[in-house]
């Protein structure tokens, strides 16, 4: 299956993801992900990047558009594949659009996750990540058994340089005026649904996987 998982920073994209991920057997593609590894390997695609993700501002089109355009490509991606946080602006939603019918294939569905804007600060400053494995945790939401500490491999668990009060409210800004459009843009294709993020993790979890078919 090829999917578009959609929303506001905040929404819960990563957390779906990892699950989804799992149970589907494809591979979870989060460009935000691709820059984070970068900026940590220090290659010139994180240098690129680091300036951008600090300010929460979007990393120009053209370089994640080629990042994406390489990773698809990749064997693993085959059977299908995850998007998570691509495409962020009509540019990279119109060149992903290229990208797939010049590999004659087509998304099977987009995945919005909706959260009131009131609650997605919280989850952004309460968010907490861990440095071995990526696993997602809240401080409150989904808080680790031990503190600081990731459940699933005994990493130490981070907040990423993101996710600041200050910095949080500009991405979200940003995916307003920047990312929203693109409802408009996917539901025009009939591909669109549109999934209730405001309740327990699980159950988010469900209604994807209905919507799904699975
Ligand atoms: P995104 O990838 O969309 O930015 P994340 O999956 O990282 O969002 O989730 C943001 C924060 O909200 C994380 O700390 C996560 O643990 C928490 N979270 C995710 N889903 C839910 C939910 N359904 N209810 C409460 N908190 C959630
Ligand atoms: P995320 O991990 O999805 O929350 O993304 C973190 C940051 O990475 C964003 O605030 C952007 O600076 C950058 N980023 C991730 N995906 C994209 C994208 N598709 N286009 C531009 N910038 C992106």
């Amino acid at each position: 299956m090829r999917i578009l998982l959609m929303g506001p920073p905040g929404a819960g994209k990563g957390t779906q993801a990892e699950k989804l991920t799992e149970i589907l057997n494809i591979p979870h593609i989060s460009t935000g992900d691709m820059f984070r590894k970068a900026i940590k390997d220090q290659t010139d695609l994180g240098k690129q990047a680091k300036s951008f993700m600090d300010k929460g501002e979007l990393v120009p089109d053209e370089v994640t558009v080629g990042i994406v355009k390489d990773r698809i490509k990749e064997e693993d991606c085959k059977n299908g594949f995850l998007l998570d946080g691509f495409p962020r602006t009509v540019v990279q939603a119109n060149a992903l659009g290229k990208m797939l019918e010049d590999l004659g294939i087509k998304l099977d569905s987009v995945i919005n996750v909706e959260v009131p804007y009131k609650d997605l600060i919280g989850r952004l400053t309460g968010r907490r990540i861990c440095r071995s494995c990526g696993a997602t945790y809240h401080m409150i939401f989904n808080p680790p058994k031990g503190e600081g500490v990731c459940d699933k491999c005994g990493g130490e668990l981070y907040q990423r340089d993101d996710d600041t009060e200050e910095t949080a409210k500009n991405r979200l800004l940003v995916y307003e005026k920047q990312t929203a459009p693109l409802l408009e843009y996917y539901n025009n294709t009939g591909l669109l649904v549109n999934i209730n993020g405001n309740q327990l993790m699980e159950e988010v979890l469900a209604e994807i996987l209905k919507v799904l078919g699975k």
